[in-house]
C-alpha cells in the first residue's frame, strides 16, 4: 500500500500541491499547516490513516500478475493466489515507469543514467556535470536540487508548462480549485487527447512557497539548452528555436493568469487577493549549445526526467492502445465490468491528483453498481 510513495520517489520530494487539497474521500486535511506541502512519508502516513479508518479489506504486498476476462466477470492471478470477480477498478496509477528515450541506448558507457525512480539525492551522483533532460515538475526539481549541491547542471528543456508558485498572494493550485480549472470535465475538454499527455506544470513545494521557473534556474547557474533531440558520435543534438519554446510558456501562463483575473472580477473576488501581477517573460541563453560531447568528460552522469507510464504487462485483457494507454470512456473500460480511476484527465483535469480522486470514484462506482446489477438481472 502507497508502494510508489515509499518507494519511487527521490529524497526530499514534496508534493506540490498543497495540504489543503490532500484530502481523501471524507477526510479533509485537519493538520496545522494547511498551506505547507506533505513529504512523501507523510503522504504515506495519510494513506496508512485512510486505509485504517474505511476499513476495506486490503491486502498488501500482494502483486496483480494476470487480469483476464472470462465468462461473466474476470479472472485474477495475484503473487498470494487466484481471484474470480465480476468487476475490477485498475488503480495501478499512470506512473508505474520512468519514460527512458531509445538515444540512451547509444549514450557512452562513461556517462551514469539515472531516472527518478533511482535517484535519491545529489551526493549519490558521480562527481561533475549533470546533463537533465526534461523540465516539468521533475526535471526542474532535480536540476534545482543538483545544482545547489554546486555540481555544474544543464538542463534539456521541451515543450513545458510554466507557473508561478503563487499568484495576487495565493497558492496557484488554489486559483485553479476557486475557478473551476481543476473540474473541468473530459467531455468539456476541447483537446483530450493532448490534455491527457500535457505535461507537469513546473512548480516545486517549498516551505517559502517559491517558484521554480527556468528565469530562477538561470539565476541559479543551470545551463538551458533545447529538447534532445538525436544522438550522433558520442553528441547529444539539442533542438534550436528556445525562444519559440519559451514565449509559448509564457503566453499560455500569462492567459491562463489573465483567465484567473476574469474569474476573479466575475466573482467578486478582486477584494480577496491582491492586484494583478504579471511576471517577467522566460530569459532566453545569448547561444544555447546546440551539442553536447557525452565522451569528453564534462558530463557525468544523465537525469532522464522525461515523463512517466502505466505498466498493464500483467493485464490480459486487449484494451491497452498502441501507445500503452488504457482505452476508456471517462473510466469506464473498453470491456464490460472494467474501470479505471487514477489516470490523466479521467473525468476531470484534476484525475491524477490526490483530491482528483473523489469526484471521480463516485462517478466511476455509480457506473459499476449498474453493470453490476444488470449482470445480476
Ligand atoms: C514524481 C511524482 C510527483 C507527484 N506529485 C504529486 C503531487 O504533488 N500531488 C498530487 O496530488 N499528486 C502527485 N503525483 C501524482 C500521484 O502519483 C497521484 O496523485 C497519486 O499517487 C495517485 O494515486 P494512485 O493510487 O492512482 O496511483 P499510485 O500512487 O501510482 O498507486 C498505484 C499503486 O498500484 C500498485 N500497482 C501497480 N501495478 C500493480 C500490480 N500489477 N499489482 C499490484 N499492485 C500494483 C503500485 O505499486 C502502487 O502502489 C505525483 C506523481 C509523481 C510520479
Amino acid at each position: 500500500m502507497a508502494n510508489s510513495w515509499r518507494r519511487e520517489r527521490w529524497d526530499s520530494l514534496r508534493l506540490l500541491t498543497p495540504n489543503w487539497q490532500s484530502r481523501l474521500p471524507g477526510r479533509p486535511y485537519a493538520g496545522p499547516d494547511p498551506d505547507g506541502y506533505m513529504t512523501a512519508g507523510e503522504v504515506v502516513e495519510l494513506i496508512d490513516r485512510f486505509a485504517a479508518v474505511s476499513r476495506a479489506p486490503i491486502r498488501t504486498g500482494v502483486n496483480v500478475t494476470s487480469v483476464r476476462a472470462v465468462d461473466g466477470g474476470y479472472h485474477v492471478t495475484t503473487s498470494r493466489g487466484e481471484l474470480r470477480c465480476r468487476a475490477v477498478v485498475i488503480a495501478s496509477g499512470a506512473c508505474n515507469q520512468p519514460v527512458v528515450p531509445s538515444v540512451s541506448d547509444g549514450v557512452p558507457a562513461s556517462v551514469e543514467q539515472v531516472t527518478p525512480f533511482d535517484y535519491h539525492d545529489p551526493a549519490k551522483l558521480p562527481d561533475g556535470g549533470v546533463l537533465v533532460v526534461g523540465a516539468s515538475a521533475t526535471g526542474v526539481q532535480l536540476a534545482s536540487e543538483i545544482r545547489a549541491s554546486g555540481r555544474p547542471v544543464v538542463l534539456s528543456v521541451g515543450e513545458h508548462v510554466r507557473l508561478p508558485r503563487t499568484y495576487r498572494g495565493r497558492d496557484i493550485l488554489w486559483w485553479m480549485d476557486a475557478s473551476g480549472v481543476w473540474d473541468q470535465r473530459y467531455d468539456e475538454v476541447e483537446d483530450l487527447t493532448r490534455a491527457r499527455r500535457l505535461p507537469s506544470p513546473q512548480l516545486v513545494g517549498t516551505p517559502e512557497r517559491s517558484t521554480l521557473d527556468l528565469n530562477t534556474l538561470t539565476a541559479a547557474g543551470v545551463e538551458l539548452v533545447g529538447r534532445w533531440a538525436a544522438l550522433r558520435d558520442g553528441r547529444a543534438l539539442f533542438s534550436g528555436g528556445l525562444r519559440n519554446v519559451f514565449s509559448l510558456a509564457d503566453l499560455k501562463m500569462e492567459r491562463l493568469l489573465g483567465t484567473f483575473d476574469e474569474w476573479a472580477k466575475a466573482h467578486g473576488r478582486d477584494a480577496d487577493v491582491e492586484p494583478p501581477e504579471r511576471f517577467a517573460p522566460t530569459r532566453v541563453p545569448e547561444s544555447a549549445r546546440l551539442q553536447l560531447d557525452l565522451g569528453r568528460g564534462e558530463i557525468r552522469s544523465i537525469v532522464w526526467a522525461t515523463g512517466f507510464r502505466p505498466d498493464y504487462r500483467w493485464l490480459d485483457v486487449p484494451v491497452v492502445d498502441a501507445k500503452g494507454q488504457l482505452r476508456h470512456d471517462g473510466g469506464a473500460v473498453d470491456s464490460p465490468g472494467l474501470y479505471a480511476l487514477g489516470l490523466p484527465v479521467l473525468r476531470r483535469r484534476k484525475s491524477t491528483f490526490i483530491h482528483g480522486i473523489e469526484d471521480d470514484a463516485r462517478e466511476v462506482i455509480a457506473h459499476l453498481a449498474r453493470h453490476l446489477s444488470a449482470v445480476a438481472r
